[in-house]
Order: C-alpha cells, then sequence, then structure tokens
C-alpha cells in the first residue's frame, strides 16, 4: 500500500478531470494538496472536497504560478510533490490553426511546466529531493490527426521530462511523465465539440482497444500517486502510458 503521510504536493488543472482526480487520490493516500486552476469554480470544489487549498492561477503567467508557490511554502512550508497538468486542446491542423491558438497551446500546455517547474525544485533540492509528475499525451508518443499544436506541445513535455529528469536527478528530484490515452474527461466532450462530432463517438471506438474501455480519471491518478510516492525511488525519466495498450 502506498503512502503519501506526510508529503505536500501542487496539482495544476485540480479543478476537473485527471487533476481533480489526482488532488483526490494523493489527499486520501495522506498527502496535503494545493490545488491550481483557472476555473475557480471548479478548483474550490476540489479544494473542498480533498481539504486542500485552491489557488486561483493561469498556469501560463508567472505571476499566478508564483502565488502557488508561495501559497504552498506558506502554508505547508515546502513542495515534495508538483503535478504539471493543466491542459488545453485545439482540434486542428498546420494550416488551419490561428496563431493565437498556436500560443495558447504552447503556453498552457509547455511552458508552465518550466515556470512552475523551476518555482519549487530550488525548494525541493534544499530539503533532499522530490517528485515532478508531468501530464504528457499518447499524441506525445506518436501523432494524431488534426491536433497539431497539442500533439506538438505534448511531444515537447515527453522530451522535456527526460531533460529534466537528467539536470536534477543529482539533487534527488525524480521527473516522470504520464502518457493518458482517451480519458473520460472534459477535454474528451471539448473535442468532439470542436470536431463537430459526438463524445460518443471516442467511447464507442475504445471498444476495439485491447482492454475495451477508454481511460477514467482515476486510472490516471493512481499512477501519479505511485510516481508521487516513496514506492518509485529509482523511477525518473520515464514516460508511462497510461491508456490500457493504446499505443501499445
Ligand atoms: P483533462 O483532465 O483530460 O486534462 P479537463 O479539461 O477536464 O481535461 O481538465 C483540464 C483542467 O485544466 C481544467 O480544470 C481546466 O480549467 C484547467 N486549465 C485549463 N487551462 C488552464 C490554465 N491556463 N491555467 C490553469 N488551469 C487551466
Amino acid at each position: 500500500m502506498i503512502s503519501l503521510d506526510g508529503k505536500r504536493a501542487i496539482v495544476t488543472g485540480g479543478g476537473a478531470g485527471i487533476g481533480r482526480a489526482t488532488a483526490q487520490v494523493l489527499a486520501e493516500l495522506g498527502a496535503r494538496v494545493v490545488i491550481a486552476d483557472i476555473d475557480t469554480d471548479g478548483g474550490e470544489r476540489t479544494a473542498k472536497d480533498t481539504g486542500g487549498i485552491f489557488v486561483r492561477c493561469d498556469v501560463s503567467r508567472r505571476e499566478d504560478c508564483e502565488a502557488v508557490a508561495h501559497t504552498a511554502q506558506e502554508r505547508f512550508g515546502g513542495v515534495d510533490v508538483l503535478f504539471n497538468n493543466a491542459g488545453v486542446i485545439r482540434r486542428s491542423t498546420v494550416c488551419e490553426i490561428t496563431e493565437d491558438d498556436w500560443d495558447l497551446v504552447m503556453a498552457v500546455n509547455i511552458r508552465s511546466v518550466m515556470l512552475m517547474s523551476r518555482l519549487v525544485i530550488p525548494g525541493m533540492a534544499a530539503r533532499g529531493g522530490g517528485s515532478i509528475i508531468n501530464t504528457g499525451s499518447g499524441w506525445g508518443i506518436r501523432g494524431g490527426g488534426r491536433a497539431v499544436s497539442y500533439c506538438a506541445s505534448k511531444g515537447a513535455v515527453v522530451n522535456m521530462t527526460r531533460a529534466m529528469a537528467i539536470d536534477h536527478g543529482p539533487d534527488n528530484i525524480r521527473v516522470n511523465c504520464v502518457c493518458p490515452g482517451d480519458t473520460a474527461t472534459g477535454m474528451l466532450a471539448e473535442e468532439a465539440r470542436q470536431l463537430g462530432e459526438s463524445s460518443d463517438a471516442f467511447y464507442a471506438d475504445a471498444a476495439d482497444r485491447p482492454l475495451g474501455r477508454i481511460g477514467q480519471p482515476r486510472d490516471i491518478a493512481q499512477t501519479v500517486a505511485f510516481l508521487a510516492s516513496d514506492a518509485s525511488a529509482f523511477l525518473s525519466g520515464a514516460v508511462i502510458p497510461v491508456d490500457g495498450a493504446g499505443t501499445a
């Protein structure tokens, strides 16, 4: 049984979906959690359910990220676990995407990993280590149709994970990446909306997959909890598909 007793965590995008489920699992296993999200209602709901602290934050803005790290420092005295998870998707080809949408996806999905991580790494190093987990995607490992900015950003998350693991391993900071496949969250519904399709199609396609279903947020959350815990002490620089063999 994994324990996160005494661990202090930040979960970005904790107001919904994978982030929300992860905040819940981390709290169930004993961690204290700061929930950062641009969505106040969702973030406050997760904070209430987990006994955590909500900080409204646009992860693409340095000042907002600083407020999150500051809150964790003030209230918990430091951060042991950072889950860089907030994300957005735009379903378009390179010919269709607007420059503004390109910049948004890059800012929220990858710039944020740089902004948040460097706010917590010095403290983790000073206290003897920590665990950073990034949300990649199956589309950070292989490509997908009409999702060019998302694929580019998640490919960057995957390889940034490896680069960070190399840089900060000597400080006992582990950096890993979970790569969900289709998961039953608001993002899936948003994709269906952007493509003008019904989200039922995503669920129907899943019947052909090895485990016969799409992911649930808790499927991803359990893996994140393992990566956050000391049970994964020698796991770093790993890119882990959590997709029922979807990328296999
Ligand atoms: P998934 O869990 O599959 O990534 P969701 O859309 O359910 O999909 O969750 C993404 C979360 O990220 C939402 O709570 C959303 O509000 C949050 N989010 C999106 N953009 C930002 C941002 N710029 N800053 C902080 N949180 C964000």
